[in-house]
């Protein structure tokens, strides 16, 4: 079985709800059979990330990210980036150092390090232009990224980018998404996800920031079982994110199976009652969804 638990649903700028991060965990049996998940998967873990795990560690079924009364970041296997905006990055260094300075005292005292994944170019930006300042210095050395973490850069193919799987049996593709053009279309790096089941064949589209993009999308979001795309809910000349409206023109049948995430803080609105009916509904934080069986 394979879930996601969103740790926040909001946009970059919301104060009701976290950043939207999501925390995928691998079962053989099921959540309520298990003391805690076989493999587990962040996706991003922005500025308020640290926060939002700490909230979760405490509800029930996610007690086994607490060590102590704080969060045990070695529970976190397997970490995806999207792009390197802060709502998605800027809880790395925290969690970094706490696996370094906070969570290494047993055993022989190493470090533990999870699998950082995203592009080449991502990962390469990631470390020069946001976490190098604050995690380079060591006492009495320099560190790199890789003192962190165990890199999977994956490369770019004939096909688009080559795939990455967790427990062997679930597959994640990365897409490039339309989220800011600085002079063009896909010219700043930011990813979607499409996950399969190999098993089975179901698969679940996971958009990450991007601007309305159904005509790319339409093939995966058809195909999914179940669709997670961000959202805006105002009005802008410029977006950056899906807007609402523009949601709300895709057929009614890939509407019903999509929820939406990353939205701004005035989602409780009436003027929003619309989106429980026409969508799968806003994204609930800390509510384990079930990907595949
Ligand atoms: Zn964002
Ligand atoms: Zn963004």
């Amino acid at each position: 079985m394979l879930t996601l638990t969103f740790l926040g649903v909001g946009s970059a700028f919301a104060k009701r709800n976290h950043h939207s991060n999501a925390l995928i965990e691998v079962w053989t049996t099921s959540p309520d059979k298990q003391s805690g998940p076989d493999d587990t998967l962040l996706l991003d873990f922005g500025a308020v990330g640290p926060i939002a795990i700490d909230q979760l560690k405490n509800k029930p079924g996610f007690g086994y990210l607490a060590r102590d009364g704080i969060v045990d970041y070695n529970k976190i296997q397997n970490i995806f980036i999207t792009h390197q905006h802060a709502d998605h990055i800027g809880g790395l260094e925290e969690l970094a150092f706490m696996n370094v300075f906070v969570l290494s005292n047993g055993g022989d005292g190493a470090a533990f390090k999870p699998r950082i994944i995203s592009s080449m170019n991502i990962l390469v930006n990631l470390w020069d232009t946001s976490l190098k300042g604050g995690m380079s210095p060591l006492p009495g050395r320099y560190a790199l990224l890789q003192d962190y973490f165990h890199i999977l850069a994956l490369r770019s193919i004939a096909t688009g980018y080559e795939p990455f799987h967790i427990a062997d049996r679930y597959r994640f593709e990365i897409f490039p998404t339309d989220h800011i053009r600085i002079e063009r279309q896909y010219d700043w790096p930011s990813y979607g996800l499409f996950i399969t089941d190999t098993e089975t064949d179901e698969s679940v589209f996971y958009s990450g920031d991007t601007r309305f993009d159904f005509a790319t999308y339409e093939p995966m979001m058809t195909q999914a079982k179940l669709c997670f795309h961000d959202t805006q809910l105002y009005g802008d000349a410029e977006p950056v994110h899906a807007l609402l409206s523009e949601l709300r023109t895709m057929p009614s049948e890939v509407k019903k199976k999509t929820v939406c995430y990353h939205y701004g803080d005035t989602w409780d609105r009436p003027e929003y009652s619309f989106v429980g009916e026409e969508f799968a509904g806003f994204a609930k934080p800390h509510h384990r969804y079930v990907l595949f069986e």
